[in-house]
């Protein structure tokens, strides 16, 4: 079933922006969250449709509606009874003229932070990327430098684009680490060397232009449930690996944050509680010493050594990548096989975990566990399925992003892009 945002919004915990207004202006704003929301959704639209969909009078959707047609952001297209005659048009009466967003009358930028890389994308209201960009981080990796960088990367990316800076509804950035989507602040990212690092602050100083910051795995699953594999499920997983191993959670179309902001950390529980590997956090026999690229790397390097000549040990003599170890694999090396299989395992064991404490309709992974999805998907879903209560295991989907490597781009903008339709914040309208 589909999960119905429009529906839930007035009794959901609305933003603090939306709570401040029993004013005029704050209902307003809360009114055109809920028509914009139905757009995106079920556009085209007509306006009849649209008050059942939202609960607004006739007249308040006929106003807001003239409103988005004279901003550009709306347009009308065609009749219900030209387009979708039959079930849909109850009872006789006149025709209904639809109305849909325009997908670029307005843009989003995504800035996602990596371990070494700054990745940025412009998209439309639809989430499509058009254009991209990415650039190794600087060597002062300070919040300041960084987030310089990206406003010069979001500047390109417009410019290929063809809009300007005042078409961006806003920018969303994802950062590895614990972050405050309220204060727009990193706490902590032991990878960037970040402590209270005022990440909202500084992007919205250079670029004059609204900025939401949130983690970037979780950004990454908010952009699958807004446009992506997640779009048609009420709760959802999204697990990542490449330096860490992160997860995000959306449950009925909202992000489960937790009470610090950080749910989602199912790269350090705890897999070998005894004589466990070190981990970056502190602790030992995390999830991440077992399943991140760089152990898998390291696992498939040690086991080249003790036999040189094999697939694996050329394959990590030309460049010592994740990639090479796929490489190996696909031509039937035994030990890179066994390094991957082991990785589906524990990866397989995890999420059977995680559908036991979640019971999520689907799980979509990326990172590693997409490139390497043909080498390693049919063991996760064996042992997740298998190891799964009481058939739990059975009733989850399982399957790959569709948005390759740009999905932390992507995933960044939708931050911006479900500020737009579901907060307002930072909108001229
Ligand atoms: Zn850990």
């Amino acid at each position: 079933m589909k999960p119905d945002r429009a529906l839930s919004l007035p009794d959901s915990a609305p933003p603090a922006n939306l709570r401040r207004g029993r004013s005029i202006t704050g209902v307003k704003e809360h009114n055109l969250q809920a028509i914009l929301f139905a757009l995106l959704r079920y556009g085209p639209i007509s306006r009849v449709d649209m008050a059942q969909l939202t609960g607004l009078s006739a007249t308040t959707i006929t106003n807001l509606v003239t409103d988005l047609l004279e901003q550009g952001i709306v347009e009308e297209a065609g009749k219900i009874d030209d387009e979708r005659a039959g079930d849909r048009r109850r009872g006789a009466g006149r025709p209904r003229t639809l109305v849909r967003l325009i997908p670029d009358a307005r843009c989003a930028a995504g800035v996602h932070i990596g371990v070494d890389t700054v990745r940025v994308g412009v998209t439309d209201l639809f989430g499509e990327l058009q254009a991209y960009r990415m650039a190794q981080q600087p060597e002062d990796a300070s919040p300041e430098c960084l987030l310089a960088l990206a406003a010069e990367l979001i500047e390109d990316a417009l410019a290929e684009s063809g809009k300007c800076r005042d078409c961006l509804v806003g920018i969303g950035v994802g950062a590895s680490g614990l972050t405050d989507p309220r204060t727009g602040v990193n706490v902590l990212a032991p990878s960037l060397g970040w402590r209270d690092a005022p990440v909202r602050d500084i992007l919205e100083r250079l670029t004059g232009r609204p900025v939401t910051v949130d983690n970037n795995v979780r950004a990454m699953a908010l952009a699958e449930s807004m446009f992506g594999g997640g779009r048609d499920v009420n709760t959802l997983a999204f697990i990542y690996s490449r330096v860490g191993v992160g997860a995000g959670f959306v449950v009925g179309g909202q992000l489960y944050r937790g009470t610090q902001y950080g749910a989602g950390e199912i790269g350090h529980t705890t897999v070998v509680p005894v004589a466990g590997k070190p981990c970056r956090c502190g602790n030992s026999g995390c999830l991440e010493t077992l399943v991140s690229e760089g152990e898998i790397v390291r696992q498939a390097t040690l086991l080249a050594e003790c036999r040189p000549g094999s697939i694996l040990s050329r394959a990590l003599a030309r460049e010592t990548s994740i990639d090479a170890v796929f490489e190996a694999a696909r031509s039937g090396d035994p030990d890179a096989l066994g390094v991957l299989d082991d990785c589906a395992f524990h990866l397989g064991t995890t999420l059977a975990n995680l559908t036991n404490l979640m019971n999520p309709d689907k799980i979509i992974l990326g990172g590693v566990f997409a490139a390497g999805a043909d080498l390693m998907l049919p063991r996760v879903e064996e042992t997740m399925r298998r190891r799964a209560f009481a058939g739990l295991g059975e009733r989850v989907t399982l399957a790959v992003t569709t948005f390759g490597r740009k999905v932390g781009a992507i995933g960044a903008a939708a931050l911006a892009l479900d500020a737009f339709f579901y907060n307002r914040q930072g909108t001229d309208a």
